[in-house]
């Protein structure tokens, strides 16, 4: 068994590193400005020179096939990117990437959303959730049917990300006697979205649906098989989640051990009492243990083996990580911890999300103890 980076990845890794704390961190505070007052982190021309500049370094379209121009850096890679952008709280990722599902696209539909994706030209968003139906996905109620060539869809949507910015979504319906079916819906098509307002610094949108006509040829795969790629979008990042997570926590516990160094009470700084001490090393403990989780989790996806209970498992255990270091991190900084001049508090709310979104920490543990029950799962496995 090696745990070692080739010397190559480390390359890639050290570049990204360097690139975050050179290029991205400088705008943490402009960030925390902007928030407070109300506007975005980041203004879309920033993000934009941001992205060409990564991209001159050649990170670009870090999981894209080669063929489409990415950089096909493989999961592991992916996740050890995604925990050096995890650093910063600046709201950034690198250019170049498109939903996975796309790709399941008919060549027309690869040149009209798959290829304008990746090449940043067009946003997408992905729309399954519905005020009746969240974990119980199954349970949707947006309708499509058919009139001649066209489809006509009716139904609302909620809490989909990026929603009330794409200019289309990969919408997913009732199409019966079929079972569920997606399609690529512009917004000039007719479907209008109202931003929802979270505890985080972004937020999601409702989308609505009336009479909107879709034609035939905008279905994404097959008639009835929706929802196949909708399971298809959500698994195959799931790991992704705690990587990133597994970056801003272990940044979070660095600025927690420098200020317990400096920090003095009743005489002593506070690094001098196990309280304290405890603190700090039950965080790293959690964040090692998220990490190799999150590492096979990605290890099996590149592998080509079933990824999805080892998902489950690094999801549900990196979200609830996160969530523990960053409130040990904030009580070490005490009434610091809680102002807005340190940016603690604003990865306390935007953590929160992690224990919800792409499978809440109770459908993930459902996940689990099924796979085990049914035996889809064994336990006693080790690299298998
Ligand atoms: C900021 C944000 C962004 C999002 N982005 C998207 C997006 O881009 N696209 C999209 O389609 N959706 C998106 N979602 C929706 C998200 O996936 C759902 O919120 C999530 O799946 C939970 O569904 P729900 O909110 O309806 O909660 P519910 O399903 O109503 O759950 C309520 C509670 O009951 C528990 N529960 C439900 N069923 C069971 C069960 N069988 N056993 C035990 N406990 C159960 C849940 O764990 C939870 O604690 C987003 C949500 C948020 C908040």
């Amino acid at each position: 068994m090696d745990f070692s980076l080739t010397p190559e990845e480390r390359q890639i890794r050290d570049t990204v590193r360097s690139f975050i704390e050179k290029e991205v961190m400088p705008l943490e505070p402009e960030v925390l400005r902007n928030e407070r007052a109300g506007r975005p982190g980041l203004t879309p021309d920033v993000l934009r020179d941001l992205r060409a500049k990564a991209r001159k370094s050649g990170f670009w379209g870090i999981n894209t096939p080669e063929e489409y121009g990415g950089a096909a850096l493989g999961p592991i890679m992916s996740a050890i990117i995604a925990m050096e952008i995890g650093r910063t709280f600046v709201p950034f990722s690198f250019g170049g990437s498109a939903d996975n599902i796309l790709y399941a696209g008919t060549d027309e539909q690869k040149q009209r959303y798959l290829l304008p994706t990746i090449e940043g030209e067009r946003r997408s968003c992905f729309a399954i959730t519905e005020p009746g139906a969240g974990s119980d996905a199954r349970n949707i109620r947006t309708r499509a049917t058919q009139d001649g060539a066209e489809w006509i869809i009716n139904g609302e949507k909620t809490f989909i990300t990026g929603g009330n910015e794409a200019d289309f979504v990969m919408v997913f319906a009732v199409t019966e006697p079929h079972g569920v079916t997606c399609f690529l819906v512009d917004r000039d098509m007719g479907w209008k979205s109202e931003p929802i307002h979270t505890m985080g610094e972004w937020g999601p949108a409702s989308l609505v649906f009336q009479d909107v006509r879709v034609p035939e040829e905008n279905i994404l795969g097959e008639l009835g098989k929706g929802f196949e790629l909708a399971m298809q979008w959500i698994g195959q990042g799931r790991y992704m989640i705690p990587a990133r997570a597994i970056g801003s926590a272990e940044r979070m516990l660095g600025m927690a051990v420098e200020y317990a160094k400096i920090r003095k009470s009743m005489g002593q700084t506070i690094s001098n009492y196990q309280a304290i001490q405890w603190m700090i090393a039950d965080s790293q403990v959690e964040i090692e243990a998220a990490k190799w989780l999150t590492l096979y989790a990605a290890w099996r996806v590149s592998a080509g083996m079933d990824a999805r209970h080892a998902s489950s498992i690094a999801k549900l255990n990196g979200a609830i990580m996160a969530n523990q270091v960053v409130d040990r991190v904030l009580q070490i900084h005490g009434g610091m911890g809680y102002t807005k001049e340190l940016p603690i508090e604003r990865w306390y709310r935007e953590l929160r999300l992690l224990r919800i979104f792409e499978g809440t920490d109770e459908i993930q543990r459902r996940t689990i103890a099924r796979n085990l029950i049914k035996g889809h799962a064994r336990l006693g496995l080790i690299g298998e």
